[in-house]
């Protein structure tokens, strides 16, 4: 398995599921950027390359009448953006697996590109279907997944077409290869001490993530609205905190089993509390066990985030996955910023960080960090599933 293939035509698929503005256009390039390096690699060496990519949910998002907003989802809208960050001409094909697409692959010459439509204008993509996989697997002699955000789904373009290539022929993208090889080194043999930090605002969805944890970390820093689960089932009085009262016994049995392994649980002690969930309410700083009551914890308070800034400071290795407080309001961003700030200053002194997905990437990214850590993973669902240690079938596929 290498990318090394020369002179062959190559199926690639990527995430270019990118934001749009009203007229079009890209207006976060990350994710094109991100898949630049497997595409030159490839056009290096003499192959000429098929991309397939979804944007957005065109079968979710219809029109009134029913049918697909070919308009709005249509892949054409990032072709000029790839062909100027390519510095090559970028050719399209207005369908994904039809008479078009297949034509023009076949007479797409080494050394050129060729972007297909949506993948999921297909009915099947998301299904998984074999027939639609069949198909996009003629598209080319060999094929590349360098779509890591979509490896966590079993679709005909990211797992399904890989049956249809031998071994010889299939093979990660750089991209996928630094994912896994980011990951791998926070599971594998970590220098220690790991400190994990995980926020967001539900316990429920990050709680395999913090059992998996607990194998891995000498310290689970918990914030975000998850922490005061774990308040009210210590007895704690949260007010109209966030709150998932059917997981007060998990948050429990959490601490414990932590407890038993050696692995500290870092709360955060106090909160800054609003009397409204908005940017224009009233705020103060409260005692985390001891929210007055019509108040709810919007983030963690100034002794939280300079108590956790001292556990990350002493940290070898690193992984945050998901903000301390509500960030996208101002008011309530100055425990995620502390944090990221803390993380750079870690990263500095030759810890090993890993931005595991979703909104802490745009925390770190909202502030200019992103090359002050050591890795942003491109891939939030994606990302959490590989840690808690579930298979990716985009990557079994390959494997
Ligand atoms: P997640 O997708 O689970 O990482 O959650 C991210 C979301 O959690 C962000 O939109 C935050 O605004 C939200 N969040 C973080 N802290 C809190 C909090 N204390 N109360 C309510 N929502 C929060």
């Amino acid at each position: 398995m290498s990318l090394d293939f020369k002179n062959k035509k190559v199926v690639l698929r990527v995430d270019f599921n990118v934001p749009l503005d009203e007229d079009f256009q890209v207006t976060d390039d990350t994710r094109i950027k991100g898949a630049l390096p497997t595409i030159q690699r490839l056009l290096d060496g003499g192959n000429a390359v098929i991309i397939l990519s979804h944007l957005g949910r065109p079968l979710k998002k219809r029109k009134e009448d029913g049918s697909i907003d070919k308009k709005r989802f249509t892949l054409k809208h990032i072709v000029p953006k790839l062909s100027e960050l390519l510095v090559e001409n970028v050719q399209f094909a207005g369908d994904t697996v039809g008479e078009e697409a297949q034509k023009k692959a076949k007479a797409l010459k080494f050394g050129e590109i060729l972007v297909v439509e949506n993948t999921r204008f297909e009915e099947g993509e998301t299904k998984g279907d074999k027939e639609l996989a069949q198909k996009m697997a003629l598209l080319g002699e060999v094929y590349v997944n360098d779509a890591f955000g979509t490896a966590h789904r079993a679709h005909a373009s990211t797992a399904i077409i890989a049956e249809f290539f031998s071994k010889e022929n299939r093979s990660f993208g750089l991209l996928m290869e630094k994912e896994i090889e980011n990951a791998n080194k926070l599971l594998n043999d970590p220098a220690t001490p790991v400190t994990a930090i995980v926020g967001g605002a539900k316990v429920s969805d990050k709680m395999l993530l913090l059992e998996k944890l607990l194998d891995v970390a000498d310290n689970i820093i918990v914030g975000g609205g998850m922490a005061y689960t774990f308040f009210l089932a210590q007895g704690g009085e949260i007010g109209n905190s966030l709150v998932e009262k059917d997981r007060l016994e998990l948050a429990n049995e959490l601490v414990k089993k932590a407890a038993t392994k050696g692995v500290m649980i870092h709360l955060p002690v106090d909160s800054i509390v609003a009397d409204e969930f908005s940017e224009s309410a009233t705020t103060l700083i409260a005692n985390s066990m001891d929210i007055p009551e019509g108040w709810m914890g919007l983030d963690i308070g100034p002794d939280a985030a300079m108590q956790f800034s001292q556990v990350i400071a002493a940290s070898k290795t690193i992984l945050w996955n998901g903000p301390m407080g509500v960030f996208e309001m101002q008011p309530f961003a100055g425990g995620t910023h502390a944090i990221a700030r803390a993380v750079v200053a870690a990263t500095k002194k030759g810890a090993f960080s890993l931005i595991g997905g979703g909104d802490s990437v745009a925390a770190i990214n909202q502030l200019g960090f992103a090359n002050d850590v050591s890795y942003v993973s491109t891939g939030g669902g994606a990302m959490l599933k590989f840690l808690e240690g579930k298979p990716l079938p985009g990557i079994e596929a390959i494997a």
